[in-house]
């Protein structure tokens, strides 16, 4: 900008003033020039600086759960809505008998205990499925491209891996178990049909006693054929 300017300003100094007096009027205009735009140019500048920062920390929180850095639910949504074609497995994961983790070692070890769990739904899928913090200390993961074989088998390895962790929080050491409902989503399904699907089957998994994966569409007594 400041250069443009001064071409701009230094061509009218050439079309208005004589030859004589051009060498004062240009050294006069480079001066006003570079005093008055360089500081609106760094300003402009900066402001355009922090709105793009602001703009990316802005996404950040709504495309970021805050407590356990995993995707928010939103982001879940809107991802899934532009990705209509996607095929795949979601499965819904609940921490059990959460409640008493709180009344017993406190809120903040409660807080522990779901990044712990983020962090292992994080660790034992890949890098293009989604973790979603759905809500408070419940899950949905969706795994692209498999099929309901594939998906229970990443489920069962995700509740062992639970299962087996001790969680240190606020001085003590925790081990929780999670439930787990499955379901398929086929290309062009609604992925609110997929999310009830899964819904549903986590609700199965809780009554038949927590601590175990349930898929729509599989009888209870039935489930372990899938791996
Ligand atoms: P179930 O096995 O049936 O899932 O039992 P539950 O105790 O896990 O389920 P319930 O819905 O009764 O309790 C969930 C608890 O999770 C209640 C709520 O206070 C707690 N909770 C929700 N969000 C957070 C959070 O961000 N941090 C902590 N520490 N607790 C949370
Ligand atoms: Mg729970
Ligand atoms: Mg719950």
């Amino acid at each position: 900008m400041t250069l443009i300017s001064l071409i701009c300003a230094e061509i009218l100094n050439v079309l208005l003033f004589p030859p004589e007096l051009l060498r004062t009027t240009m050294t006069g205009t480079l001066v006003i020039v570079v005093v008055v735009t360089m500081p609106i140019c760094l300003f402009v500048g900066s402001k355009m600086y922090e709105n793009a920062k602001l703009g990316a920390q802005l996404q950040q929180l709504l495309n970021r759960d805050r407590l356990t850095d995993v995707a928010t639910r939103d982001y879940f949504f809107s991802r899934m809505e532009a990705e209509p074609n996607a095929y795949g497995v979601s499965l819904m994961v609940d921490i059990d008998w959460f409640k008493a983790v709180n009344d017993r070692y406190g809120h903040l070890a409660g807080d522990a205990v779901i990044q712990a769990v983020a962090a292992a739904l994080r660790k034992h899928t890949r890098a293009q499925d989604i973790v979603c913090r759905f809500g408070g200390e419940e899950f949905v993961v969706f795994l692209f491209d498999h099929t309901i074989r594939d998906g229970y088998d990443v489920a069962e390895r995700l509740r062992l891996a639970i299962e087996e962790a001790l969680i240190s929080a606020e001085g003590h050491d925790i081990s929780v178990t999670v439930s787990i409902g499955g379901s398929l989503k086929e290309r062009v399904a609604a992925i609110s049909t997929a999310i009830k699907e899964a819904d549903e089957a986590l609700y199965r998994a809780k009554s038949l006693g927590r601590n175990r994966t349930v898929f729509a569409g599989i009888a209870s007594d039935r489930q372990t054929l899938a791996s």
